[in-house]
């Protein structure tokens, strides 16, 4: 058996840990290294570039570079979020059949685990190489803010890639296990986690090696690239300000532009000014070639990025609150990710807290750390290593009423593992099916919540209305996944589901391309593209067809897609065999699930006219979350 790591899969970044000697050590790579871009792409020749490759080349072939793809990640591809997303993507998005997010590039199509996967691939073989043994386990860790379908899509990844996932861990609890190891702690403290590409705190109770997280949130549309975001927004409005040529239209500019900014942002966390240089970033208008130059203080990043700041710390506030919990309450602050290591950040972070945030942990390796922590202490026996986590859930699970509003059935925050059973009826005579629909979201109406899945009990017995009664229990386990089990109650029958909303996924069922419908018009093509991009969700409000908390309608699960189980059977195979291989769109050969429960309604087709800033500095800003 092959050695288990930690690893922390990220936006930007990827890092990868192990315990040895007892001992936590982040794995380095050959080029010296601690850390792999987590970037996927096709270059000119087809080959797949994962890693420092796929960046390299990207300001070349920035249509065909996959960046920043956790963003995706388990999203529904008519959610409000993609809703925005969708439309500003160098490479097209892709509606799968059960309405989640696929990637073309260059004509292939893949899912999002698919592209994880060959990241953690890459991370496995690069520790491989590192530490010269094989690697087969892993735990892998996710924003505490992730849905239930974010974490199985991350376990699907981790599958794809041939690792066995041991477990889906919250990159905050993941900080606390690296502070907490070889302390003996009695504290409260609160990890504040500002990464490449998400946002989260968690207030968490440590006591010896039991770790209690007694409250968590955060944001997954707020992260390092929304900082770049801004200071290239500024920089390419100055020079459109000074030579009147606007560079937002131009791929390679852009993506050009976007690097250097982060470089100078990254930089400016240590100096107070720096020069951004660009050479040749385009023709002027008699052919000659144009550098630009540009100097930028530290004071301007921070007026430039001073909201986002903001908006992390009324999280913080909103988050103590929820654990009943006040400032001076806490030991400790725990400041967590590469963005956290601006000084403006360390500064409201004090100003809030009212002391010093701790030193005691990398915030660059704290996270890799505490999932390698975690890893051994999976799959050691020694009492030594055991640690206890106590997690909580960071959105609330419900059902949707007929109104259209949720029905909790588990509440943010509430501790794991946890199940609730209920008692749901039929509703009409000789019902032979039950559906419900079950979303994750802290809005009081499903339709801005995200819809973890559509799940039909099915193969009831023919019975008058009422007779026929069916306990659904609803089952969270420790890593924040929900499964379902339903039982007749008057036989104790097991009951069918047909879409099971369970672990380890392979995503075999949701690979292939949705089916355009007829009148449906062409997916827009990306430039040019307006500025003001509509923001309301596709997914209109719920209808008739929802299912309520307690009752359903036999012909609502009749109209719901049925799950071609020898298609599904043959892309496991597929998968198994070429762990990234493209999806290739094909006909499905059952019905459309275009008028099924959830799909989503068509999109408008117009887009608004063009405005000054241009395709790519949309696409940045919308991308990686920036003005919404
Ligand atoms: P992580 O996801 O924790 O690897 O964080 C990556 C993000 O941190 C990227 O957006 C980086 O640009 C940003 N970052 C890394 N180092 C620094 C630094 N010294 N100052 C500001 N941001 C940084």
């Amino acid at each position: 058996m092959g050695r288990a790591i930690g690893i922390d899969l990220g936006t930007t970044n990827s890092c990868a840990a192990l315990i040895e000697g007892g001992k936590p050590k982040v794995i380095t790579y050959r080029n010296g290294q601690k850390t792999i871009p987590s970037v996927f792409a096709i270059d000119k020749s087809g080959n797949r570039l994962v890693g420092e490759e796929a960046q390299a080349q990207a300001s070349a072939n920035p249509d065909a570079t996959v960046a920043a793809s956790k963003r995706l990640i388990g999203r529904n591809y008519g959610s409000k979020q993609m809703e925005s997303m969708k439309q500003v993507f160098t490479y097209e998005l892709v509606e799968g059949e059960s309405s989640e997010v696929l990637i073309k590039v260059k004509d292939q199509v893949f899912t999002l685990e698919q592209i994880s996967a060959a990241i953690l691939a890459r991370i496995r073989d690069n520790a491989e190489d590192a530490i010269g043994e094989t690697v087969d386990r892993a735990v892998i860790t996710v924003p505490a803010y992730f849905n239930d379908k974010q974490r199985q899509a991350v376990r699907s990844a981790g599958k794809l890639a041939g690792i066995k996932v041991l477990r889906v861990l919250n990159e905050p609890t993941a900080a606390a296990l690296a502070y907490g190891l070889g302390r003996t702690l009695d504290q409260t403290v609160a990890i504040y986690d500002l990464g490449g590409g998400t946002f989260d705190i968690s207030i968490i109770r440590i006591k010896d090696k039991i770790f209690e997280v007694i409250a968590t949130g955060g944001d997954t549309f707020l992260g390092g690239v929304d900082f770049d975001d801004r200071l290239m927004q500024h920089v390419l409005s100055t020079f459109l300000d000074n030579t009147g040529i606007d560079l937002s239209y131009d791929r390679s500019a852009v993506t050009r532009v976007r690097q250097s900014s982060e470089k100078a942002k990254i930089n400016l966390s240590s100096t107070t000014e720096e020069e951004i240089f660009i050479e040749h970033i385009c023709d002027d208008d008699n052919g000659n070639p144009l550098d630009l130059k540009l100097r930028v203080t530290r004071e301007d990043l921070e007026k430039l990025t001073a909201d986002l700041v903001e908006r992390s710390i009324r999280t913080c506030e909103r988050i103590l609150k929820e654990a009943n919990s006040n400032r001076d309450q806490l030991d400790e602050i725990l400041l967590v990710g590469g963005q956290s290591r601006m000084p403006l950040v360390r500064r409201k972070v004090e100003a809030f807290l009212g002391r010093p945030p701790s030193q005691k942990v990398h915030p660059d390796e704290a996270v890799g750390i505490g999932a390698a922590i975690m890893a051994h202490s999976l799959v050691s026996r020694g009492a030594d290593a055991e640690v206890t986590l106590l997690d909580v859930l960071p959105m609330a699970i419900g059902i949707s009423r007929n109104d259209g509003t949720m029905h909790t059935l588990f509440p943010k925050n509430q501790p794991l593992p946890h199940f609730e059973t209920r008692t749901l009826t039929t509703s009409k005579n000789e019902q032979r099916s039950i559906m419900l629909k079950i979303y994750q979201g802290e809005s009081k109406h499903v339709a801005e919540n995200e819809l973890l899945g559509t799940f039909v009990f099915q193969g009831l017995r023919p019975a008058p209305k009422g007779d026929v009664k069916v306990e659904v229990t609803f089952d969270i386990d420790s890593e924040g996944i929900l499964n379902l089990s339903a039982r007749d109650t008057d036989t104790g029958e097991l009951v069918e589901s047909r879409i099971k909303l369970g672990k380890d996924d392979d995503g075999g069922s949701k690979r292939r391309v949705k089916k355009k419908k007829k009148d449906e018009p062409e997916a827009p093509k990306p430039p040019p593209m307006p500025l003001n991009m509509p923001t309301s969700s596709l997914r209109g409000g719920p209808t008739e067809d929802e299912a309520d908390d307690n009752a359903d309608r036999d012909e609502t699960a009749q109209s719901a897609p049925a799950r071609d189980e020898s298609t599904a059977e043959e892309h496991r195979k597929a998968e198994e065999a070429a762990p990234i291989a493209p999806i290739k769109p094909k006909p499905s050969a059952q019905p459309s699930s275009d008028d099924a429960p959830g799909s989503t309604a068509p999109q408008s087709a117009q887009p608004p006219a063009p405005e000054k800033l241009g395709f790519f500095t949309r696409l940045f800003r919308w991308i990686f979350g920036g003005k919404r």
